[in-house]
């Protein structure tokens, strides 16, 4: 930023904007920061929402990025409830919903995901339920307890993570999947048989392999999801959790190039060098793995927020990170790190029947590419280390658990 006066403007006030505001600050910016949000809430944590909130062990404030008192301290402008309809890169201004325009010198597009629709008959009938928002996790919430039935539509993590919590609750929980494995689109068949196992040992039900034909109901309400080889899973809600998808059409609209997420450059600069993007509503570079994709995890929306506030502050751009994620079901706590696609051989170490051990993925050239750990933290650190060093080291090695994970890392 040239010189201190120059306004930021930052569309969505979610995990990411709400840290690139804070960070921006902490990197020395000195002039006005505005943030805008469409959801009526200060930003907060969207993981609790699948996990610790739905089971009521989590509340408001501890949800909240930051308290409401941050943003004041730190000159940070909230515009909750506001949503930006237009962007007009040559005039340098954004369109308000209430009519407003307000002028920006840098642009911080931060607006996330939406969950992927399922059109289906009967998607109108209460108790057919979606989950992105705090307001979204109320009405999922106020549907589970002892003696309800939730079917959730789609085995992904948001899928599994709601199933055990509806267990939890005393609630009975189906899920229903196309693929003929849980989590297909994101882990290797082991990890898909371990949670499999472990979800149906806790009373979960399993239709794998299912095609979803309608949601019926009676007086308005769903009692029931209708399967394509005509069967029926009865319920008295559904949670539809088949993913997300990018938040992209304002960029696009205003010309800004967008392939399944705004596409991004290695500092979250667009292709307009006054606009950045960063979060779940990307598409960036892993350098350690020489290709582009969209993450939806808070690391990732964290690490963009720390390469765009660098880069608006004229500070060294950090270095890159190993992507990361982590999903919590019941009592397992699974960490990944990296991205195994193009893995020629898997390592376990560790027994799967003693609820922990690591999964370690590897390139042709022993080079390692990702590890899946499951309660098994010095694993997932040891890993995370050695995938950023583009360690290459045997699989043996790493199966042998007489060797400490530290001393593999060293
Ligand atoms: P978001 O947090 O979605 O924020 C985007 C914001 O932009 C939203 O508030 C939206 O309303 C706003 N917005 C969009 N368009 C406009 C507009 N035109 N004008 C104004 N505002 C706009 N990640 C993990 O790493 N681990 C987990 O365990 C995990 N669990 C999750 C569980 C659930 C239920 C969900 C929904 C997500 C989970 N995630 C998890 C993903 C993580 O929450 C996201 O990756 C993270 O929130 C991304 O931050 P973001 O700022 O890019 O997007």
């Amino acid at each position: 930023m040239s010189h201190s006066g120059e306004h930021v403007v930052i569309v969505g006030a979610g995990h990411a904007g709400g840290s690139v505001a804070a960070l921006l600050r902490q990197c020395g910016c000195k002039g006005p920061i505005t943030l805008i949000g469409a959801e009526p809430v200060p930003p907060y944590q969207r993981p609790p929402l699948s996990k610790a909130w739905l089971k009521g062990d989590a509340d408001h404030a501890s949800l909240a990025l930051r308290p409401l008192a941050f943003y004041e301290t730190n000159a940070i402008a909230l515009r909750l409830g506001t949503s930006v309809s237009r962007i007009d890169r040559a005039g340098r201004t954004v369109a308000l919903g209430s009519g407003e325009t307000l002028a920006y010198d840098h642009l911080i597009l931060a607006l996330g995901c939406r969950a992927r629709p399922l059109a289906l008959p009967g998607r109108a009938l209460a108790g057919v339920l979606e989950l992105r928002t705090d307001a979204d996790a109320d009405r999922l919430k106020a549907v589970l307890g002892p003696g309800k039935r939730l079917a959730v539509i789609g085995g992904g993590y948001i899928g599994l993570e709601v199933a055990a919590s509806a267990r939890a609750l005393g609630a009975a929980a189906t899920v229903i999947e196309r693929e003929d494995r849980l989590l297909a689109r994101v882990a290797g068949p082991l990890l898909s048989t371990f949670f499999h196992d472990q979800h149906r040992s806790r009373g979960v039900a399993f239709v794998l392999g299912a095609g979803v034909e309608a949601l019926e109901g009676a007086n308005g309400a769903v009692t029931g999801v209708r399967l394509s080889d005509g069967g029926l899973v009865p319920c008295d809600a559904v949670l539809i959790g088949v993913g997300a998808l990018p938040n992209q059409e304002l960029a696009a609209e205003a010309g800004l190039a967008c392939d399944n997420g705004i596409v991004v450059d290695r500092v979250a600069r667009t292709s307009d060098p006054t606009v950045f993007a960063i979060g779940d509503c990307t598409r960036r570079p892993l350098p350690l793995y020489d290709r582009t994709m969209r993450l939806e995890s808070v690391p990732n929306a964290l690490e963009q927020a720390k390469q765009a506030a660098a880069a608006l502050c004229g500070r060294a751009p950090p270095a890159p990170e190993v992507p990361w994620f982590w999903s919590d079901q019941y009592d397992l706590r699974l960490q990944i790190a990296g991205l195994a696609q193009g893995a020629t051989e898997t390592v376990l170490r560790g027994d799967p029947g003693s609820g922990a051990f690591a999964l370690f993925h590897l390139g042709a050239d022993d080079r390692l590419l990702a590890v899946e750990a499951v309660n098994a933290f010095p694993e997932f650190m040891a890993g995370r280390i050695m995938i950023g060093k583009r360690k290459q080291i045997p699989g043996a090695k790493l199966a042998d658990v007489s060797v400490s994970m530290k001393d593999l890392a060293a």
